[in-house]
């Protein structure tokens, strides 16, 4: 990744001032499946769409498949408390590493 843009907006400030990116990979079979933007503290339940960082086009509708495995690595939902789209990781499912932190 050359260049990382944080996304900076009312969810980032809602969540406080941390973001960190994370390399979310497949647990099964190591594949890297996109990076992700995690605002504030807190454990990795639910990814957002307007987060992930991919060269790949994520369908918030479709279920989070590996494309190389095929594994079910999370499952689509609205988080209601701000209608924003979301996909709940299967618990185990994907592996993260920080690659960035400010
Ligand atoms: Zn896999």
């Amino acid at each position: 990744m050359k260049h990382v843009k944080l996304k900076s907006d009312k969810y980032k400030k809602a969540r406080g001032g941390n973001s960190r990116i994370l390399k979310i990979s497949c647990s099964n079979c190591k594949t890297n499946i996109f990076s992700y933007q995690k605002d504030g503290i807190g454990t990795l339940k639910r990814v957002y769409i307007d987060r992930i960082i991919s060269e790949q086009s994520i369908i918030p509708a479709n279920n989070l498949v590996c494309p190389n495995c095929k594994k079910v690595l999370g499952t689509p939902m609205i988080y209601k408390k701000e209608n924003r789209p979301a996909l709940r990781l299967i618990l185990g499912a994907i592996t993260k590493k920080v690659i960035f932190s400010v």
